[in-house]
C-alpha cells in the first residue's frame, strides 16, 4: 500500500474513521449487539481494529485495539483486545497486499439464506453484477480458528477473474475489503477504504434480501428455481 516516501498514517483520523464506520453499519441494521468487526492497515506491520466484546457503533477513538500482522507477534497485556476474528483478518491482509481495510458483519438475510443453503448470484442485478461480480460462499467454520481464516484469505487472494471484495460465510454474515485508491493523502485513501468496504457489505445484505424476497414471490406464483441472471 504505502510508499517508503509516503508520510506515517494519521492514527487519530483512521481510530475516528473507524468509529464512524461502526456508526455508519449500526445506523443500517447491519450489526447488532457485539457483532462485527472493522479494521484498517496501520503500517506496514500493525493494524488498528475494534475490540471484542463491545457494540461496534458505540466505540469512542481509544476503544481501539493496536494489533501486529504477525500473529506471532504476540498482543501486548495493556490496551483493548482485538476480537477472535482478528485472525480472518489478518490472513487477508497477508494475502492481499493491495487491502487496507476490512469490514465484517452477521447480515441477517445472509445468514438465513446461507442456513437455508442458498446463495444469492450477484449476477442477477445491475447494481450487484458491476460491484460484487464474484461473490464466493466459504463453508461454515468455528469463529476464530486457523481453518477458517485459511480458508477466507484463500478465497480472496483467487484472482483468476475479477478479484473479489467481499465473501459470505457460511451461518456467519459477510467480510468486505477496501483497497487504497489514488488520493490526496494516504490517510484519506484509507478512510476511502474503510467506507467501501462498509458499502460492499450493504450491497451484499441488500442483494440476500432481495434474492430471499424473490424466491418467496416465485415459489408463491407458482414460479420454480431462482431468478435468472442479467445474460439469462
Ligand atoms: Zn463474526
Amino acid at each position: 500500500m504505502s510508499r517508503l516516501t509516503d508520510p506515517p498514517l494519521d492514527e487519530a483520523v483512521l481510530r475516528a474513521a473507524i468509529c464512524a464506520a461502526g456508526r455508519r453499519l449500526g445506523s443500517r441494521g447491519l450489526i447488532s449487539a457485539g457483532e462485527g468487526n472493522l479494521s484498517v492497515r496501520l503500517s506496514a506491520t500493525t493494524l488498528l481494529a475494534t475490540p471484542t466484546g463491545r457494540r461496534k457503533d458505540e466505540l469512542e477513538p481509544d476503544d481501539l485495539a493496536l494489533v501486529n500482522l504477525d500473529p506471532a507477534v504476540g498482543q501486548s497485556s495493556e490496551g483493548p483486545r482485538p476480537s477472535s476474528d482478528i485472525a480472518i483478518h489478518r490472513a487477508i491482509y497477508r494475502a492481499r497486499p493491495d487491502v487496507v481495510a476490512v469490514a465484517h458483519a452477521h447480515l441477517p438475510a445472509s445468514m438465513a439464506l446461507t442456513l437455508a443453503g442458498l446463495a444469492p448470484d450477484p449476477l442477477a442485478l445491475p447494481e450487484t453484477a458491476h460491484h460484487l461480480p464474484v461473490l464466493p460462499v466459504i463453508p461454515y467454520g468455528a469463529m476464530g480458528s486457523d481453518a477458517l481464516a485459511a480458508r477466507i484469505s484463500q478465497a480472496f487472494a483467487t484472482l483468476d477473474g475479477p478479484a473479489p471484495v467481499a465473501v459470505l460465510l457460511e451461518r456467519h454474515g459477510a467480510i468486505a475489503v477496501g483497497s487504497a485508491p489514488a488520493g490526496p493523502s494516504v490517510t484519506e485513501s484509507v478512510e476511502r477504504a474503510l467506507v467501501t468496504a462498509g458499502d460492499r457489505l450493504e450491497l451484499v445484505e441488500v442483494l440476500c434480501r432481495v434474492w430471499r424476497d424473490a424466491l418467496l414471490l416465485r415459489a408463491a406464483t407458482g414460479q420454480s428455481g431462482p431468478p435468472a441472471s442479467i445474460a439469462g
